[in-house]
């Protein structure tokens, strides 16, 4: 553990320009610097780094953070690893917290681990030399070339793509068909057989002493970890050398058991090759298999990652947000796949990430596709992909549910609406909402122009079929569902995506231009406290936030009550700008963000000159409301002919009147 002590120092002394400057090409403009930012492709500098403040923020991404935050993203570590990095940059020693005794045996147990990354480092340099040396490599290179995959120096690879760069990245190799090569090998390079065999290169033999070769005749993917260091392998199945035909009974793939170093669930097989790739296209394609990786990689589609062996797990998934914030699913056509997509779903909700799924007509896997069609082909099937929901939502209303009897469409429709309550966010429910009315246009149920229809269209002859056979009364259940929607979000979702019944119209316009006029006002005189802090403990404006209402309202209590915190710590701004920025509420993030980032105003006497111009817009504002107010009311009471009622409101709008008239000489 890195000790608090260290981490603050690191926070105090580095310097965040200099950190970023190592990446990015920053210029200065006024307070803060820009450059073109290294997490989406730009042609105009968006992204701002504020020096003063230690935080970055892109207008066009909307990435954003401290040092910390930048490196991790720029580099993807771990905190610790980024404390580690920073630290060494700004000539920081680290404390660990942690006896003599403790630190001898972390630093005993970093080398047992190293010594792991060694020896599979040293296997992977004999695979390789395998598949260029060894004679019945020629096996492995035939199944490359089936794949349309060469190497210069290699013959009978016929006119496949050339290769070598990728098949180099991917460190491919083949492990010779006899039993103790590698075994010999590592003996040879003064290897303990305990250590092979704690990362599954080798196996001790049943009968008698000695060890043999895990991985025998097959064509080797090493698999490496975000940081390059190769933690295992995964070996593919090869037709055997004597009758040239693949033994069913051999599983395809026979992967590195996990050991210290290597978790199948918490790695992805590409990502280290993939990882600039996807940072800068803000997005990964994940695939089924090895082959599918590294045959899109060779052809110029370069974002592709695989689960390894297991399904997609959260962990992977979070490992992918590390770099980008969607990801497209590109899983094989065959009902494996179908079911891997459905449950991808949930896997990368739980990893913050945004899923997209991509169909590949004819049902093939990437490879074949891409061996068939071409890259651009897939390309453009990865564009056309869709949001993951949309997808499952026309995968349940297809041609199936066309041919199939009314019960069975009852209980697709009655899927479809348990997917489309399941969707947390408001604005996404609407938008497939929306979509599945096209689809339910699509598939042709007389009347059925819209979802809603369709669920009553099913309803309806669910109803007819169960007069004609009454005994069917649970598929009356599974009607009544599907006719009725199961939450109350669902119907939300439907009133907001029929346009003119939302209840945002229930407001007078002028109200509402009121309203943002408001809004855009308490934006300003926030920015101005987000550009001077130090304005909060000022007692002039003080009394003009004070105007503020609703969200910004709550922003200056939140950062006012953060500088508290922080004063107390000796800071200037609570103990983490990200931290700051979390306790403000939700619709300002992204404007306290820019702010802090780029500030607007370079002297305070500015920001506070703007606080209070903008306090007495509002302040007139309010009056303005309430003037509304008085005058409908006034309206009313005219038409009830009740003139004492008159009198008083009449009364009271001078005295207004002249609260104003007071506002405009102070
Ligand atoms: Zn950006």
């Amino acid at each position: 553990m890195i000790s608090p002590e260290t981490i603050a120092a690191i926070r105090d002394r580095v310097e965040i320009v200099a950190i970023v400057s190592e990446t990015v090409k920053l210029t200065r403009k006024g307070r803060s610097y820009v450059g073109l930012c290294p997490f989406h492709k730009e042609k105009t500098p968006s992204f701002n780094v504020n020096a003063e403040r230690g935080f970055f923020y892109c207008f066009g991404c909307k990435e954003k953070g401290t040092a910390f935050d930048f490196v991790m993203k720029a580099e993807g570590l771990t905190f610790p690893e980024a404390a580690r990095r920073l630290a060494e940059h700004a000539g920081i020693t680290i404390e660990e917290t942690a006896t003599a005794v403790e630190r001898r045996e972390a630093e005993a147990a970093k080398r047992a681990i190293d010594d792991l990354y060694a020896v599979n480092q040293l296997a992977a340099h004999w695979f390789e030399r395998q598949l260029r040396e060894h004679p019945a490599a020629k096996i492995g290179w035939a199944e490359l070339a089936r794949r349309g995959l060469s190497a210069s120096g290699q013959e009978g690879s016929g006119d496949g793509v050339r290769a070598d760069d990728a098949l180099q990245a991917f460190r491919l190799g083949y492990a010779p068909p006899g039993w103790d090569g590698l075994t010999q090998f590592l003996v040879q390079q003064g290897v303990s057989p305990v250590t092979a065999t704690k990362i599954g290169l080798i196996a001790p033999r049943k009968s008698g002493p000695g060890s043999y070769d895990w991985f025998r005749h097959r064509l080797m993917f090493a698999i490496i970890d975000t940081q390059g260091r190769v933690v295992g392998f995964s070996g593919r199945v090869l037709p055997d050398p004597e009758t040239g035909v693949v033994d069913k009974q051999s599983p395809k793939y026979i992967n590195s058991p996990e050991s210290p170093i290597y978790q199948k669930g918490q790695t992805l097989f590409g990502l280290y090759q993939a990882r600039h790739a996807i940072r800068q296209q803000g997005e990964a394609v994940m695939v089924e298999g090895n082959f599918d990786v590294v045959s899109l990689h060779a052809r110029g589609i370069t974002n592709v990652v695989a689960p390894l062996g297991t399904a997609f797990t959260a962990a992977q998934a979070k490992l992918v947000r590390r770099y980008a914030p969607v990801v497209t699913l590109l899983f094989d056509g065959d009902a494996a796949g179908k079911k891997a997509t459905r449950e991808a779903r949930e896997t990368c909700r739980a990893g913050g990430l945004v899923a997209k799924v991509a169909v590949l007509p004819g049902a093939k896997d990437p490879d074949d596709f891409v061996r068939e069609h071409g890259a651009a082909a897939l390309t453009s099937a990865l564009r056309a992909a869709k949001g993951i929901l949309e997808h499952l939502i026309e995968a349940i209303l297809d041609e199936g549910f066309v041919r199939g009897d009314v019960h069975e469409r009852a209980a697709r429709v009655r899927e479809v609406v348990q997917l489309i309550a399941s969707e947390e966010d408001p604005t996404v429910r609407a938008m497939v909402l929306s979509y599945a009315d096209g689809i339910a246009q699509r598939v042709g149920l007389p009347g059925a122009a819209s979802f809603r229809l369709l669920r009553e269209a099913v309803a309806r002859s669910l109803a007819d079929a169960s007069q004609r056979s009454p005994r069917d009364r649970q598929s009356e259940g599974a009607a009544a569902d599907a006719a009725v929607p199961t939450s109350s979000h669902l119907s939300g979702a439907e009133r907001d995506a029929t346009p003119g019944s939302g209840p945002a119209n229930d407001i007078a316009p002028w109200r509402a231009r009121s309203r943002d006029r408001r809004v855009e006002i308490g934006h300003a005189m926030l920015g101005c406290v987000l550009d001077f802090p130090d304005l909060l403990n000022d007692v002039d404006a003080d009394e003009a936030l004070r105007e503020l209402e609703g969200d910004a309202a709550l922003a200056v209590a939140a950062l006012a009550a953060q500088q508290k915190k922080g004063q107390k710590a000796g800071q200037k701004f609570g103990p983490d700008i990200l931290e700051v920025l979390a306790q403000l509420p939700m619709p300002i993030h992204t404007f306290a963000a820019q702010r802090m980032a780029a500030p607007v105003h370079e002297l305070r006497e500015d920001a506070k000159r703007e606080l209070f111009s903008n306090a007495l817009k509002l302040k007139r504002l309010g009056l303005s409301r309430q003037k509304a107010h008085v005058v409908e009311a006034l309206h009313r009471v005219e038409r009830t002919g009740d003139s004492a009622a008159e009198d008083t409101l009449l009364r009271e709008w001078n005295r207004r009147a002249r609260e104003k008239h007071g506002l405009k000489e102070g």
